[in-house]
């Protein structure tokens, strides 16, 4: 039974990118305000709009100002365009509300072409206001379609650190200012309709919380509010069994863990900010992943972990060994090989304070004792800056031959199999490597989680489609082990 009677619906920028999604995100939000007694909506940009503010203002830094003036024309474009469908009259404060923010937008990307630089700091006030511009004009839609609603700023709701692009909300100071904006807010029996992706520091200043992250805002949101459920909206039926446009006959799962979709989330499905469950699992809530277009399907509902028991007598008939498969692209290994590594005390901290330096995630560790090296995957555009300071940092060691060569692969993937049935049940593995051996896929590295629940391997960028393949037949019914 409901607690506080509140819930936070977030939707994603296919939801509210297009006269379609529109439509389909009054429909839900007006149900919402029948079933619940307290309601937020918090939304992303209009898809596409984040990546066209990140091009404009990088290529202004580069003196090419040709994507800021596309940019402009099109914010102004399909703000107005969205407006004029569904709100036609009463729209003069919103669009002067619109025209500050797009005033704004161009003496941010003026003063960084001036400037010939684009700091951390200056890339987040600007990639933020696509979330600005896209509540004010769905608040707008949802009070001209008789559901009174009020565009909020998360600059005035999330507090955060100074890390821009990838800020680290302080949940205390969140819970009282979320606290103190919206309360009154629904006391006038309003919808505040919030921006998500974006924070502020203590003092005012606008930081984001990585891409991807208006998942994690409703998250948050959630837990400071004590909402008893999250409802992310998206443009397919739940967490599916791999990316549907990777896999085409991906099929939605509909009920998952807290640990096994933190690990699909964490190994490359989109579909959810990785940081997103964290804040939920703490505080137990209950989370949903919906389709904005196909609001009847019961899409994915997210919970404590299965019980020991569950799993343990889950009939393998009814599902496949592996639940569902991801990956994450635009990786390279880094292997550090040395006969003498053994031998050196502490050189794996070393490695990894050296790459923690540069500010590289490594989403992948696997080390071999018997050929004496350590491999680990880094994003692919921070490969050379990793290289350049473990070359430094080992020196000494790469000198004296304790170290014989660091180095980087091509681009590869990384292909994580979620089988959360691998502690109970022998022969998983070799069931993938046969599935993986059949299909001719050459397997460059694995690591196998000490949470038993997946299992990565490593693979050619060439082979990405046929692994997938190959590993998502071993999540359909009939695949399943015996005993
Ligand atoms: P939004 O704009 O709603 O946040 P995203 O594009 O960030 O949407 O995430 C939804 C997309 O995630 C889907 O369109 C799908 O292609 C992709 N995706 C990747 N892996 C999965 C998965 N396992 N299940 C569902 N969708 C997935
Ligand atoms: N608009 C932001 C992005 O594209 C945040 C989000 O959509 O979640 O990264
Ligand atoms: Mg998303």
């Amino acid at each position: 039974m409901a607690k506080t009677n509140t819930l936070v619906m977030k939707f994603g920028g296919t939801s509210v990118g297009s006269l379609e999604g529109l439509a389909q995100v009054v429909k839900i939000v007006r149900q919402a305000t029948r079933d619940w007694r307290q309601v937020v909506v918090v939304s992303s940009a209009f898809s596409k709009v984040t990546d066209a503010l990140f091009e404009s203002a990088q290529q202004a830094a580069q003196g090419n100002q040709v994507p800021f003036a596309q940019t402009l024309a099109m914010l102004t474009k399909r703000h107005h365009q969205a407006l004029q469908h569904f709100a036609p009259t009463d729209k003069a404060q919103v669009l002067e509300e619109l025209d500050v923010l797009i005033q704004n937008f161009q003496n941010l990307v003026q003063a960084i072409g001036v400037l010939g630089e684009g700091t951390p700091r200056a890339l987040d006030a600007v990639v933020g206001l696509g979330e600005c511009l896209a509540v004010r004009v769905i608040a707008a839609i949802l009070s001209s379609q008789g559901i009174p609603a009020q565009a909020v700023d998360a600059t005035q709701l999330i507090v955060s650190d100074n890390q821009f692009q990838a800020s680290v909300p302080l949940m205390r100071p969140t819970q009282e200012t979320a606290n103190q904006v919206l309360v009154p807010l629904f006391k006038q029996g309003l919808v505040p309709v919030v921006t998500g992706f974006i924070a502020a520091t203590a003092e005012g200043i606008p930081t984001t919380l990585g891409r991807g992250g208006s998942d994690y805002s409703a998250a948050i949101l959630g837990v400071v509010l004590d909402a008893d459920e999250i409802w992310i909206w998206t443009d397919v039926d739940g967490v599916m069994t791999a990316d549907p446009r990777l896999a085409k006959d991906a099929r939605t799962i509909p009920e998952l863990s807290y640990r096994e979709v933190s690990e699909l989330a964490y190994f490359g499905a989109r579909v959810l900010h990785p940081k997103t469950i964290r804040p939920v699992v703490e505080a137990g809530k209950i989370l949903k992943v919906l389709n904005t277009f196909n609001p009847s399907h019961p899409g994915t509902i997210i919970t404590d972990d299965l019980s020991e028991i569950d799993l343990r007598n889950e009939n393998g008939q009814q599902g496949g060994i592996i639940k569902a498969v991801t990956a994450v692209r635009g990786v390279q290994l880094i292997t550090v090989e040395g006969r003498g590594m053994l031998g050196v005390p502490g050189v794996a901290a070393r490695i990894f304070s050296a790459v923690a330096t540069t500010g590289a995630t490594v989403p992948f560790i696997t080390e071999a004792s018997s050929e004496q090296s350590l491999c680990f995957a880094v994003p692919a555009d921070m490969s050379d800056a990793v290289l350049t300071v473990l070359e430094k940092s080992l020196a000494h060691e790469i000198e004296n031959r304790n170290i014989d060569r660091v180095w980087v692969s091509e681009e590869v993937v990384i292909v994580t199999a979620v089988c959360p049935q691998m502690r109970y049940r022998w022969g998983v593995a070799g069931k993938i490597f046969t599935a993986l051996a059949e299909s001719k896929v050459n397997v460059l590295a694995i690591a196998h989680g000490s949470s038993e629940v997946s299992i990565s391997l490593v693979v050619n960028v060439s082979d990405l489609e046929t692994t997938i393949q190959a590993l998502h037949q071993l999540t359909i019914n009939g695949q399943a082990l015996a005993g």
